[in-house]
């Protein structure tokens, strides 16, 4: 088996399912995508908690919302008034291209899809991929900047290596290790928190995409508690005896 599969494996027999994304509906995580844009989810759960509280967690709320309300609701994610202005734009696209149907729009061929969004002022390669995989559940591995570390630091990419080509790299090794349901997990007793079932997180999605949603989101977790910033802690990670 390859070494990322590898990864995959450990991870996921120590840790688990990690029920990424938290959310109910498919456009609950298209807006928290474009929220957690530099910043912390701890900021993005009180922003969509004040859209969930005023009745506009939906393509209509986020419509019909003037643009200063919305500005004031989603203020704790920080970047307010630029992250106002693209949900603002996101519901425009859906309105102008799929007829206000995120049906329409999960419906399209993946690369002609990604096209689209990456062509959006504001969506970058990681957000168009979140949308695509998490909201959308098509077969497309998410970059972030954990992955970026942990690849880096276990020398499979150099350290400016483009987007595409670290999520390629994955996205190559995943196509055809164990199927994750078979996993059992064990070592609990480390196994950081996560968060329980949601509406998104149990939708039925292809094998493929369930692997690709399973490894960023245990990577993520990696990320959080082990392959930190600075000071790694590398004796305690289930990664260590995959290290040269
Ligand atoms: S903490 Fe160390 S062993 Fe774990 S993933 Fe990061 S570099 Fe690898």
């Amino acid at each position: 088996m390859n070494q990322i599969a590898n990864f995959y494996r450990t991870l996921h027999q120590d840790w688990g399912s990690q029920n990424w994304w938290p959310a109910e509906t498919a456009f609950e995580v298209v807006l928290g995508t474009i929220l957690t844009q530099n910043t912390a989810w701890t900021n993005v759960e009180r922003a969509l908690s004040n859209l969930r509280a005023k009745g506009k967690l939906s393509i209509e709320g986020i419509r019909e919302t003037p643009l200063d309300e919305l500005e004031q609701l989603i203020r704790p994610a920080g970047y307010f008034r630029q992250k106002s202005a693209r949900l603002k734009m996101f519901v425009a696209f859906l309105d102008a291209r799929y007829g206000g149907s995120l049906e329409r729009v999960f419906s399209q061929p993946t690369v002609a899809l990604r096209a689209e969004l990456l062509a959006l002022n504001g969506i970058g390669p990681e957000t168009a991929d979140s949308i695509l995989l998490y909201a959308g559940n098509h077969e497309i591995f998410v970059v972030d900047a954990y992955t970026r570390r942990l690849f880096e630091r276990h020398g499979f990419v150099a350290e400016k290596a483009r987007y595409d080509e670290i999520r390629e790299m994955v996205e190559e090794a995943l196509l055809s290790p164990p199927p994750f349901a078979t996993c059992e997990v064990g070592n609990l007793a480390q196994r950081p928190a996560c968060h329980e079932p949601s509406a998104v997180s149990a939708a039925a999605r292809s094998e493929l995409a369930q692997r690709f949603n399973e490894f960023h989101g245990l990577i993520v977790q990696l990320g959080k508690h082990y392959c930190l910033k600075t000071n790694p802690k590398c004796d305690a990670c289930p990664l260590g005896r995959f290290l040269r």
